[in-house]
């Protein structure tokens, strides 16, 4: 197609030529060479044609550039049209030669684009314009009165001649046009395959897309399915790592602690801490944290009892802050505290406290931290009440009843805790073993719940009269024991005689009844009287047979 508007440019450049020579002629044969004679065709008739010759020229350029020309229709149309006009200006503008020139360039394109069969229609036609003309031509010429073409039968076997002429160009025409026609079918039917291929591997290709978006949307899912479980996996070994430490751990510090270890470790947070609550003064207070800048530490200390955090305790609701606003937490203020979680340490009975884990970034958590940091709250709440419980009953164990003070099996544990420790660190430990003198005939006298009420009265005196460090216990029925760390035998025997005399001066009594009693006891000490806890035991024990023997209501160490 491109060839074919090639050359009708070319036509239309050939036109101009054309149209030139036709101003040329009106130039020169009309104004030029007046005459004064009316001479046929008239100057204005020439100028009118001319005018045609010049808008055909100008609109087939237009079709050509909009791409019009090539539409069947348009092109059919417009060639039928060429024909006329041309011999029109053949014969009204009196340059005969130049039109044929013009017609066989139009059947030789013609023959390139329209085929053989419309080439040869135009043949006939334009043949049947050129008679129809001709005959105007003559008629005119004649002014108008009939006559017969073939009066001028050389006019006639001229045109013939020329028209069998356009008739044998045509044929050769489309002969060379038929190679050219093959060569091109073939061209179709190669591009017509390769145009059916390209839409088999475009199908292909689409194809392949869509299974690779499917591939992309399996693999997008496996990925999440993936971080479900790695998130899983986390939380379970998190779980596991804390429930070892709460059923392993029965010291409330350690505990603690060690929780804290263990959120800061899979959690990978800035930093965790877990507040108290004290219920009797109804305050806040921080534990265990892993903040070691004392600034940081004083920030938090002195802005913990914020509102936000004491209604997160009283209604056991967790907060999860991913712009943290200082105003409603001042205890992020100044430490690039910019995202935080807390949860409450709290069972059903009991509001322990709560912890809280701080992130410099904006945006840190999400509900998956939420959820995992509100089931470690939950197993620490437990585990904290499990830590009292078994306080009170290792209290309970461990405690005598009757008196408040420690028993035997308590003090046996420590007697051989603290005799490892003084042999470890090499230093004095003192004991006395106190009896109450003649303790029967006192209950017999005064009755047994009144012997109680004495028991725990002089357990009390013991007591109050003693060191921290010291440990007193109830070793029998009216038997105490004490122990007295770091303690020489001339210091633990000072101590001890100091201890005798208070409670002979001290008088016991209640709504009957007013006594006393006296006691003796017997000391001794490591390393100076015996070598491990059982001669140290043995000898005062001793010591207090001793002083029982002479005569009770003394000390005595061993000779
Ligand atoms: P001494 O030690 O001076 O030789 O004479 P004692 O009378 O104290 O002798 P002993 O050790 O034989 O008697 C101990 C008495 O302590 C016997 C018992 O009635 C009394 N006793 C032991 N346990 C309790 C107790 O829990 N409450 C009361 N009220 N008395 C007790
Ligand atoms: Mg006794
Ligand atoms: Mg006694």
């Amino acid at each position: 197609m491109e060839k074919v508007s090639k050359y009708e440019l070319v036509f239309i450049r050939f036109t101009w030529i054309f149209i030139g020579v036709i101003a040329a002629h009106i130039v020169i044969l009309d104004i030029g060479m007046q005459t004064g004679k009316n001479v046929y065709p008239s100057t204005a008739a020439k100028l009118c044609f001319f005018t045609l010759a010049i808008l055909f020229n100008i609109i087939k350029y237009f079709l050509i550039k909009k791409d019009l020309l090539f539409r069947k229709k348009v092109y059919h149309i417009l060639r039928l049209a060429e024909v006329p006009v041309i011999l029109s200006v053949m014969f009204f503008e009196g340059i005969g030669g130049w039109a044929y020139i013009m017609l066989m360039f139009l059947i030789l394109i013609t023959s390139f684009y329209g085929g053989r069969k419309f080439s040869f229609i135009l043949v006939g036609y334009a043949f049947l314009a050129n008679v129809v003309l001709k005959y105007l031509f003559y008629f005119h010429l004649n002014e108008y009165k009939f006559i017969s073409l073939l009066e001028s039968p050389e006019d006639i076997i001229y045109m013939f001649s020329i028209y069998l002429g356009f008739f044998l160009f045509t044929v050769f025409c489309c002969m060379l046009y038929k190679d050219n026609y093959e060569n091109e079918q073939q061209n179709k039917k190669l591009f017509m395959e390769i145009a059916n291929k390209y839409e088999q591997l475009a199908a292909a290709q689409e194809e392949i897309k869509s299974q690779n978006y499917k591939l992309r949307e399996c693999n997008s899912k496996l990925e999440d399915a993936n971080k479900k479980f790695m998130t899983s996996l986390a939380e379970l070994f998190t779980l596991q790592q804390i429930t070892q430490a709460i059923s392993s751990i029965l010291d409330v510090k350690e505990l603690l602690k060690s929780v804290n270890d263990i959120i800061i470790g899979v959690m990978g947070v800035s930093s965790s801490t877990i507040i108290l609550y004290d219920e009797k003064k109804g305050r806040l207070r921080v534990h265990t944290t892993n903040i070691a800048n004392r600034k940081e530490l004083v920030i938090l200390n002195d802005n913990i009892n914020c509102q936000k955090l004491l209604a997160a305790l009283q209604n056991g609701e967790p907060i999860l802050e991913n712009f943290v606003d200082m105003e409603e937490y001042p205890f992020a203020e100044g430490r690039g505290i910019h995202s935080l979680l807390c949860v409450p340490l709290t069972t059903k009975a009991r509001k322990f406290g709560l912890v809280l884990i701080e992130h410099k970034y904006f945006n840190a958590f999400d509900d998956n931290n939420l959820r995992l940091l509100n089931i470690i709250g939950q197993q620490v709440g437990i585990a904290m009440e499990n830590v009292e419980l078994y306080q009170r009953m290792h209290e309970m164990a461990t405690i005598d009843s009757l008196t408040g003070i420690y028993n035997r099996l308590y003090f046996q544990e420590r007697l051989r805790e603290e005799i490892a420790n003084a042999k470890k660190e090499n230093y004095d430990l003192s004991l006395a073993i106190m009896d109450i003198d003649h303790f029967k005939r006192f209950n017999d006298t005064f009755g047994h719940l009144f012997g109680d009420k004495v028991l725990k009265h002089i357990a009390q005196l013991m007591k109050k009269s003693l060191r921290s460090g010291d440990i007193i216990a109830r070793y029998g029925g009216e038997e105490f024991v004490i122990l007295l760390p770091r303690t020489s035998i001339k210091e633990a025997y000072d101590k001890v005689e100091r201890l005798r005399n208070i409670i002979a001066k001290t008088t016991i009594k209640d709504e009957l009844v007013e006594a006393s009693v006296t006691v003796s006891f017997g000391v001794s000490s490591y390393p100076e009287f015996s070598n491990n806890e059982s001669e140290l035991l043995k000898s005062a024990d001793n010591a207090l047979y001793e002083a029982k023997e002479s005569g009770r209501n003394c000390v005595r160490i061993p000779s």
